[in-house]
Parts: C-alpha cells; sequence; structure tokens
C-alpha cells in the first residue's frame, strides 16, 4: 500500500537537560508573563515553593491542591485563585494532575501554561484535558490548553518512587504503542513512538536499581517526551478508553492502571496491527522468525512486554489495584456505548475475556 498521511505538527518548545529548571524565569519572560500561579499538588508543596522562590516577583502565588483526574472543584478553586491574584499564566509542577490542573484554568480563562513535568505522565506534550465530576471524566482537545513551553529537568524526577516511575513510564509506553497503530499516525509518529519505547524500556531497569541515576532519569524523562508528543498527535483507541473508564468509574490509581491494562490490548490488537507489533518488538529487542503468523508475533511481543513490566515490580493485576470483581460488567458496558478507533474488532466476549484475564492473570 503506498504511504499517504497528514501530519499536523503542534507547536512545542522543549527545554530539556540537568539544572534546566534555572532557565525557567527567562521562560516565563520570553512568553511577556509576569505575574504566574505556581501550580501542583499538596505531597509537592516544598517544590512548588522553591520553584515560585526561585521566579522571586515573577511568582503570584502557589496552589498546592492539584488531584488526579482533575477534580471541576478544584479546577474552579484554582481558576479563582489565578483571577483573585491577577495571575497572566500559570506554572504546573509535577505530573500529569498538575498538568492537569494547568490546563482546566487554561481552558477556563485562557492562562498560558508552562508546564514543569516531574513524572512520564506526558500530559504536557498534549492538547487534551480532563475534568472529573460525579466520578464521570470527560475529556476533550483544545489547543488553547497545550502548554506554551515545557522545562524537562530530569534532577526533579530523582525524587520520583521506583514504584511510580515504572508505572508511569509505562504509561508512557502505552501512548506509544496506541499511535504506532491510531488511524492518524504517520511516519513522525512511528518514529517518536519506538525510540520513546526504546528509551523508557532502557532506562527503567537502571532506575530500578538507583532511582538516582541522573543517566537512566534524563534517557527516561527523553522518552517520556517522545511518547507524550505522540499521544498529543494521534487518536488512542481501546488500551486508553478501557483506562480512562477504569480510573473515571472506580478511581483507580492512573499510572498502575496503564501499566496492568497494556499486554493485554497488546495481545486483542496486535494480530490486526502488524506494523505497530513489529515496531514494539525492536524496541523490546524480541525477534519473531520470518513467516511467523501475525497471532503468534503479537502473542510473543505482548509476553514480553508483561514479562519485562514484572521484572521491573509493576502490579500485574486489576484485582491489585483495587479493582472490584463486580465492576468489570460496567466497565465493559461503557467501553462498548462509545464507538472509537481500534484496529481490531471489540466485541462484548472479546472484552470480557481481555478484562477477566487483566483483573487475575493465571
Ligand atoms: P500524578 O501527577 O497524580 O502524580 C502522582 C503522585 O506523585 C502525586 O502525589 C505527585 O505529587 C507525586 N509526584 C510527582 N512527581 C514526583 C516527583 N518527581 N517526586 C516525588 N513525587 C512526585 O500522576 P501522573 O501519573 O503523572 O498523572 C496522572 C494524571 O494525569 C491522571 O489524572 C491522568 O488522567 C492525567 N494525564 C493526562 C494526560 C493528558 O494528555 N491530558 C496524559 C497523561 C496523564
Amino acid at each position: 500500500m503506498s504511504l499517504s498521511f497528514v501530519h499536523d505538527a503542534l507547536p512545542m518548545r522543549v527545554v530539556f537537560g540537568p539544572g534546566r529548571l534555572a532557565d525557567l524565569g527567562g521562560e516565563v519572560d520570553r512568553l511577556g508573563l509576569r505575574r504566574v500561579l505556581v501550580l501542583g499538588t499538596a505531597e509537592q508543596e516544598a517544590a512548588l515553593r522553591a520553584t515560585a522562590d526561585g521566579l522571586g516577583g515573577r511568582a503570584a502565588g502557589v496552589f498546592a491542591e492539584a488531584r488526579q483526574h482533575v477534580p471541576v472543584a478544584v479546577a474552579a478553586a484554582a481558576a479563582d485563585r489565578a483571577r483573585e491574584l491577577g495571575a497572566d499564566g500559570c506554572v504546573a509542577v509535577g505530573g500529569g494532575s498538575s498538568v492537569g490542573l494547568g490546563k482546566a484554568v487554561a481552558l477556563r480563562h485562557g492562562l498560558p501554561v508552562v508546564a514543569v513535568p516531574t513524572t512520564y505522565a506526558g500530559s504536557e506534550m498534549t492538547p487534551i484535558w480532563g475534568l472529573t465530576e460525579d466520578g464521570e471524566k470527560r475529556t476533550g482537545r483544545d489547543r488553547a490548553v497545550l502548554p506554551r513551553t515545557v522545562v524537562y529537568d530530569p534532577e526533579l524526577t530523582r525524587s520520583l518512587p521506583v514504584g511510580l516511575s515504572v508505572t508511569s513510564g509505562l504509561n508512557a509506553v502505552a501512548h506509544a504503542v496506541e499511535g504506532l497503530w491510531a488511524p492518524d499516525g504517520t511516519p513522525i509518529t512511528a518514529l517518536m513512538a519506538e525510540e520513546g519505547v526504546r528509551a523508557l524500556l532502557a532506562a527503567l531497569p537502571a532506575i530500578v536499581e538507583r532511582p538516582d541515576d541522573l543517566d537512566a532519569r534524563s534517557g527516561a524523562l527523553q522518552g517520556a517526551w517522545l511518547c507524550g508528543a505522540v499521544l498529543g498527535a494521534t487518536t488512542m483507541s481501546l488500551h486508553h478508553k478501557l483506562c480512562h473508564v477504569l480510573g473515571g468509574s472506580f478511581d483507580l490509581p492512573h499510572a498502575e492502571t496503564h501499566a496492568v491494562v497494556l499486554p493485554h490490548v497488546v495481545a486483542h490488537n496486535g494480530p490486526s496491527a502488524p506494523a505497530a507489533v513489529a515496531a514494539l518488538g525492536r524496541a523490546l529487542g524480541v525477534a519473531a522468525g520470518p513467516n511467523t503468523e501475525a497471532d503468534k508475533v503479537a502473542d510473543t511481543v505482548a509476553t514480553a512486554l508483561a514479562d519485562r513490566a514484572r521484572e521491573l515490580g509493576a502490579p500485574t493485576s486489576l484485582a491489585a489495584i483495587g479493582m472490584p470483581c463486580d465492576g468489570l460488567a460496567q466497565v465493559v458496558d461503557a467501553v462498548l456505548a462509545a464507538p472509537y478507533a481500534n484496529p481490531a474488532p471489540v466485541t462484548r466476549a472479546s472484552l470480557t475475556a481481555l478484562l477477566e484475564a487483566a483483573y487475575q492473570p493465571a
């Protein structure tokens, strides 16, 4: 089949390197911002205050109430605080929860966001916002929420606990995998996805051994950047839909949910997405022999991915991360209710089998 695609690149300014947090003030000036609100979680309040101190008179205040999945009430409180303080922009420091809160303020008031990511979730590279109310998570795409500048400083990720480093890294791998079989994937996103997975899978074992290793932290953050950019540029499929429903309905931890579900979706979708499986296999260093049937190759790659996740100490079952057994049918209904792009057909029977396998693998 001849190549045919549209590649719509998102504008992104990336400042990357150990110690680059020191450039933040200059980056804020570059955007013409004078009074920024520094946002993040309560757990990272000390880092937020240090960031605000580093910004000096450019910091209007600190809001340390970011929470996973951006509850509507928290978004409203942050937006009100930004308005009260006369903030003209936000600096979001932290993982996807912090960046998500910055995006929620941008959505409401149009304030530009500068992101300083400290996990591998990748939200900083996407125009995707999310808001949760009454157990239901709404998401949408709006270029107004895409951070204007991203400062990646691997020093800041040294404190990310090993367990979360692993699951957050696998969350990033999931963005790349779905980008590889996305209906709007392009040669550029495929390159970024394969290299992003390779970089993360090379770095994570070193981080497990030596969480303080700056080279490994830099490699993982670079991989996360590439995988996040893939998420921002392509349409996600079954895997993200499943994790979205599981997280939104049962408040399961975001990164862990991705880590558990991904190998099962690769096994399900793989036979219908041989080019994606081949790229993932290369990134994993798994070679299937010539003339191997597509479903056997997919099975080999999915198993290798599951083995790698287990070796890294990631959780391997939905039961282990708090999923109630009697909730599986509700997830199946919710996932089947809204159609979305996916390389393989999804039926009630195949989805139930996938979830049962993910719930408590044999
Ligand atoms: P998170 O932001 O919730 O962080 C998890 C915990 O780790 C928090 O307590 C945080 O304070 C702490 N933490 C973060 N970095 C740390 C560090 N370097 N040192 C010590 N502690 C640190 O988790 P996450 O997985 O990064 O983000 C999950 C959220 O992001 C979910 O709500 C998810 O839906 C969203 N997300 C959105 C997108 C998007 O494109 N919109 C993409 C990925 C994730």
